[in-house]
């Protein structure tokens, strides 16, 4: 459905005080990787996220300038789609996003650190090759599924399940919360195997059985609230 977006009449006049010297700690490549982030955050963040939090609408359109202002990963090496750089920069960006709005925070914080990482760190080098440099160019959207309606903070009570049935793997059950779920491309996520050890796996949107409706009605922080979902 498209929409007006209405921007705010108000413009972002923040300004950092730097009171306990922390700049003097931080190389060049950290002050520009923040300086760059807090500029997309006034220019493109502030002015439109009260109408979408209004809405309870996701801000997809965001997702190409966060891969562009270096969020999505920037830890993680380059030719996987990261930044290359070190986990400093990866707090300093989370940071300035963070001060903008939190749940475009979640949005690349999700996609970085629970979507590429586990990819990265655990997946095969065929896994890492198809997806983390979508991942890491905004082409693809990633979410990650952990929490089940009944185990939140418990997750090693998931119901969620996968069996080996010789030809595939079928994954049964179902996830709440998820971070950009009904937007995403690909799920990484979490089941118990046949011997009960918890596993993660890749779906991916098209995979006969997937759904992430909505959730509706939410009083959150953020303007990611109505877009975390169950499938
Ligand atoms: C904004 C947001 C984004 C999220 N994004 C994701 C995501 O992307 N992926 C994902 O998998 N999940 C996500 N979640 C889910 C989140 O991880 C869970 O909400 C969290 O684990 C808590 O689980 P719960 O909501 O079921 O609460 P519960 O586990 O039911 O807890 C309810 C209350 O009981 C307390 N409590 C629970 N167990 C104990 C105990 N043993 N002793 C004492 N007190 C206890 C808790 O502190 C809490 O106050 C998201 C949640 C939010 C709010």
């Amino acid at each position: 459905m498209s929409h007006d977006i209405k921007k705010s009449s108000k413009t972002d006049l923040y300004e950092y005080h730097d009171y306990y010297n922390i700049d003097e700690l931080l190389s060049e490549d950290h002050l520009l990787a923040r300086d760059a982030v807090r500029e997309w955050v006034k220019q493109e963040v502030s002015p439109i996220i009260e109408d979408y939090a209004n809405r309870a609408a996701c801000p997809v359109h965001l997702f190409k300038g966060l891969a562009e202002v270096g969020a999505f990963g920037p830890s993680l090496p380059a030719e996987y789609g990261g930044g290359g750089m070190d986990e400093i920069a990866y707090g300093i960006i989370m940071q300035e996003l963070e001060r903008g709005d939190s749940g475009i925070r979640s949005m690349a914080s999700v996609q970085g650190s629970l979507v590429m990482y586990p990819i990265y760190k655990y997946g095969n080098e065929e896994q890492r090759k198809k997806y983390l440099p979508k991942l890491g160019s905004g082409e693809f959207i990633g979410c990650f599924g952990l929490t089940e309606p009944d185990h939140g903070s418990n997750p090693s009570g998931m119901i969620t399940n996968i069996k080996d049935d010789g030809d595939a793997y079928i994954l049964n059950g179902a996830k709440m919360w998820i971070t950009n779920s009904p937007v995403a491309d690909i799920a990484v996520v979490w089941a118990k195997d046949e011997q009960g050890i918890i596993r993660g796996m890749i779906v991916e949107k098209d995979m006969k059985g997937f759904s992430a409706p909505e959730i509706h009605g939410k009083m959150v922080t953020s303007c990611v609230s109505d877009w975390r979902t169950c499938f």
